[in-house]
């Protein structure tokens, strides 16, 4: 069980993937370098990816995700 504090929540949008927020510089609606396929190949922790943000240059790895969010592997809100 992956703890709510390393959950990122995203939307998928025209075939994009947006973060709601960035938790590095708190920028609304990031546009991710992510396809919505990338996402749910992460489902059940099938695959890992290392999630650079294009606002700010933060990073996290993706170590699962579901139809609401990214989890990382470390917390990623405060
Ligand atoms: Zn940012």
């Amino acid at each position: 069980m992956i703890p709510l504090r390393n959950s990122l929540p995203y939307d998928i949008v025209m075939n994009e993937v947006y973060a709601q927020q960035c938790p590095f510089c708190d920028r609304s609606h990031v546009l991710l370098p992510l396809k919505p396929e990338d996402v749910t190949d992460m489902y059940g922790g099938r695959r890992k990816i290392m999630l650079v943000f294009p606002c700010c240059h933060g990073s996290v790895r993706l170590v699962d995700a579901d139809s609401d969010y990214l989890l990382a592997n470390r917390p990623i809100r405060r």
